[in-house]
């Protein structure tokens, strides 16, 4: 059998910086575990902008629908901020995410013990979370129609839609009920049913995807807004968020900075599966460029291996080697290694890029 293709794509600032040492974590899987990869690279951003004009060539987006998974760095840099909206590095993303549907938003909120102390936020409140945020990706109020800035008598009104179909509720909302039996087998589900007619109809639809095909599951629904005061009073209560794409931007941000450091945080964003049962799947670290610290060699790689970690997870069905890799991680962090981002008020020396690559390996 053919070995799973991954498509990599670094991008622009740290983008590449990161990538290096996931290369060398996914040789290391090739070498020592048997689990070998066919790698292709390509551009994306800013990059491939200085390349071929455009920030994702017809030629890449055609790669990403064939390869089983992509792996992508981080898009975008001061260098590209006057483009043409139309060129910019971000519409290259935007068009992998678009052309590959990829409508569910994964992003786990996970604090590894050794860094538990570095939250600014009292340690027991966070210590073991391990919280993941399904965040619709593809609808909702950030496409909805009619949109704009229209003339209306005497003065100018912005309008977005938020609009939601029960096909796009139903698919995202199976997503979380599947990842939720890999987990804990419990899902909160967020809208504001109270005032919004979107919210009315996600509550109903996930109800009945509940009742018919996940009735072994344990759902709730809460409005967003004690979501989101509940998620920063007492983050453990959850295990799997389901939510909109608005209320899943700003809760998985909010969760996010309950663990550390953007350095530590991955993400999946996965479509429907493949007649071989694999989703589309695209995995990047939740950073971006980082233009402040590129080409430094200070850039955290971690947030990018667990981005790996979960291809290994959700495309690749090696939960144990995706594991393997987060206890190495864990083991690195008990060991004191601290790239500058996690460096706490105790100060002491932080290694580079290469340097946690290095150790994450050894572990
Ligand atoms: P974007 O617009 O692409 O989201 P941004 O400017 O909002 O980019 P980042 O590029 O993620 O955000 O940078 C935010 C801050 O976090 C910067 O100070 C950056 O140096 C820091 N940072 C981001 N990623 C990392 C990382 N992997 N390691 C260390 N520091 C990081
Ligand atoms: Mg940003």
């Amino acid at each position: 059998m053919a070995n799973p293709s991954l498509l990599i794509l670094p991008g622009d600032g740290i983008g590449p910086e990161v990538m290096e040492e996931v290369k060398r974590v996914i040789a290391w899987f090739g070498d020592k575990r048997s689990l070998a990869f066919d790698v292709s690279e390509d551009l994306v951003g800013g990059a491939a902008y200085d390349a071929h004009g455009t920030p994702l060539h017809d030629d890449t987006m055609a790669r990403a629908l064939q390869a089983d998974a992509v792996l992508l760095g981080a898009v975008g840099g001061p260098k590209y901020d006057d483009l043409d909206f139309s060129v910019k590095p971000e519409r290259g993303l935007l068009r992998l995410r678009k052309e590959m549907d990829l409508f569910s938003n994964l992003r786990p909120a996970q604090c590894f013990d050794a860094l538990a102390d570095f939250s600014s936020l009292k340690k027991d409140l966070v210590a073991g979370l391990d919280i993941m945020i399904v965040r619709e990706l593809t609808s909702g109020v950030y496409f909805g129609e009619p949109r704009g800035i229209f003339e209306e008598g005497n003065e100018r009104v912005g309008i977005n839609t938020q609009r939601y179909t029960e096909s796009e509720i139903d698919r995202v909302a199976r997503s979380a009920f599947e990842l939720a039996r890999r987990r804990s087998n419990k899902v909160c589900s967020m809208e504001k049913a109270n005032v919004m007619e979107s919210g009315i109809l996600w509550r109903e639809v996930v109800q009945k995807v509940h009742d018919e095909d996940y009735p072994d599951v344990e759902l709730s629904h809460m409005y967003a807004d004690n979501g989101a005061m509940q998620l920063v009073r007492a983050p453990k209560q959850f295990d799997v968020i389901l939510t909109d794409n608005l209320f899943g931007d700003i809760l998985s941000d909010c969760a996010a900075m309950l663990t550390g450091s953007l350095g530590m945080l991955p993400s999946a964003s996965l479509g429907a599966p493949a007649a071989n049962g694999r989703p589309k799947a695209l995995y990047e670290p939740v950073h971006g460029s980082a233009p402040d610290i590129t080409g430094q060699a200070k850039a955290n790689p971690i947030a990018c291996i667990l981005s790996f970690a979960m291809a290994l997870r959700y495309s690749f069905d090696q939960g144990d080697e995706a594991a393997r890799l987060e206890a190495a991680i864990e083991t690195v962090l008990a060991n004191g290694a601290r790239t500058a981002d996690l460096m706490g008020e105790e100060g002491g020396t932080p290694i580079s890029t290469t340097e946690m690559g290095d150790e994450i390996l050894k572990a």
